[in-house]
């Protein structure tokens, strides 16, 4: 069977590629999706007690990118949502990221927002050359507080040493001059008021796209033929491991549903120190959504298991660079998304890549 254009994986990379074609080119489309169900890692579902869970741990929309943000407006309204996370040190839930309250908090202090940026400005390492994780928290924050806060959580997140991991994985965290203790400071914030596989539905409803479901791409190419496939999937499995396994970091759910209103304090908090999981999110905080029980999920970080995070050191990027140079001489193909692309990507990123490759596509 032939089809012009064959998607691999419904996450959003490939939805958002998949109906720019149906109704921009208003050309057929068909999608192949290993698991059960469209949505890739931003899927949400009812759990057996009626709470709306997002099934791969907690997904908040947030971006600076109007374009994205509109565009994914065609598919769904908005639930206002500032996102809030605590974290559980030395007895206390201080919020995150750092900011004015969380110095205060941590040192039971009552510094003004000045006051706090000379004490941070006292206890920054100054490092001369900043090439790992390790070394942007210790010039940002200094000794005492990169052990309370992310020493730990970042060896229960990525299972090395901070010094192991390459800048990228800390410097996501800002430290707040102020008083503000949203988690994101994005000018669009929020929660899809029928879920993200509502939106996800509203993405796919074109009679010009057709989904295969519970299928592996591998299991039926052989059947079909198409003038341009656009692959979300990983780059090592596509070219038969020839340059050997992409790392990646998974983690274990363990969901819980608790016969009481409410759990803790904000949508997710973080355990940098204390027990095995790294965070607890609590669904109903952040869905806004009415019921007598609450849900909640605990993340145990570990190797094996559904691929999440690119592993970012040196090595890795390396050996994703070799196929990167494969991937670069295939005209018909076009490789995008977080797996496809070994990057962390949040959604609005994903959706801003798959637009611009769909653009450039058009050319
Ligand atoms: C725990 C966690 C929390 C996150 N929280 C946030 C957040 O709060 N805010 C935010 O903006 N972003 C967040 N993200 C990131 C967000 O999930 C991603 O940006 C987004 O889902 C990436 O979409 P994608 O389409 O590239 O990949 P995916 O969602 O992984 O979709 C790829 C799809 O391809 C399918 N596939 C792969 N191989 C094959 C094959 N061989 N055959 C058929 N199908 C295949 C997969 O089954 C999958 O459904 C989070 C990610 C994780 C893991």
């Amino acid at each position: 069977m032939h089809f012009k254009y064959v998607v691999v994986g419904a996450g959003l990379a490939g939805l958002t590629f998949a109906e720019r074609i149906a109704n921009e080119l208003d050309e057929r489309v068909l999608v192949i999706e290993r698991r059960g169900h469209i949505g890739g890692n931003v899927y949400d579902s009812y759990n057996d007690a009626g709470i709306l869970i997002h099934n791969y741990g907690p997904h908040i929309f947030h971006t600076n990118d109007r374009e994205v943000y509109q565009y994914l407006s065609r598919f769904t309204r908005w639930n206002d949502f500032w996102h809030r996370v605590l974290t559980y040190v030395d007895g206390n839930l201080v919020p995150m990221p750092i900011s004015v309250e969380t110095i205060n908090k941590l040192y039971n202090l009552n510094l003004s927002c000045f006051e706090v940026e000379q004490f941070l400005e006292k206890r920054a390492v100054d490092i001369k050359e900043i090439k790992t994780s390790k070394d942007v928290a210790l010039s940002k924050v200094g000794q005492d507080i990169y052990e309370k806060i992310f020493e730990n959580y970042t060896k229960k997140q990525w299972g090395v040493d901070p010094a192991q991991l390459d800048t990228s994985v800390i410097s996501r965290i800002p430290v707040r001059l102020n008083r503000d203790t949203r988690y994101f400071s994005d000018k669009y914030q929020g929660m899809p008021s029928r879920g993200y596989t509502g939106m996800c539905e509203n993405m796919a409803a074109s009679k010009n796209i057709k989904i295969l479901l519970n299928t592996d791409y591998r299991e039926v190419m052989k059947d079909i033929s198409y003038d341009k496939l656009i692959y979300t999937g990983a780059p090592d499995e596509f070219y038969g491991y020839k340059y050997g396994r992409l790392a990646y970091r998974s983690i274990n759910f363990m969901f819980e549903t608790h016969d009481m209103e409410e759990y803790q304090e904000a949508p997710v908090v973080n355990y940098p120190n204390d027990y095995d999981f790294t965070r607890i999110t609590e669904f109903k905080k952040l869905t806004g959504q009415k019921h007598g029980k609450t849900t909640i999920c605990k993340e145990f970080p570990c190797d094996e298991g559904e691929p999440y995070y690119p592993f970012p050191t040196g090595e890795h990027k390396a050996q994703f660079a070799l196929y990167k140079k494969d991937m670069e001489k295939e005209p018909n193909i076009i490789f995008i998304g977080r797996l496809a692309q070994y990057r962390y990507y949040n959604m609005d990123g994903v959706v801003r890549a798959a637009l611009d490759a769909f653009a450039d596509m058009c050319k």
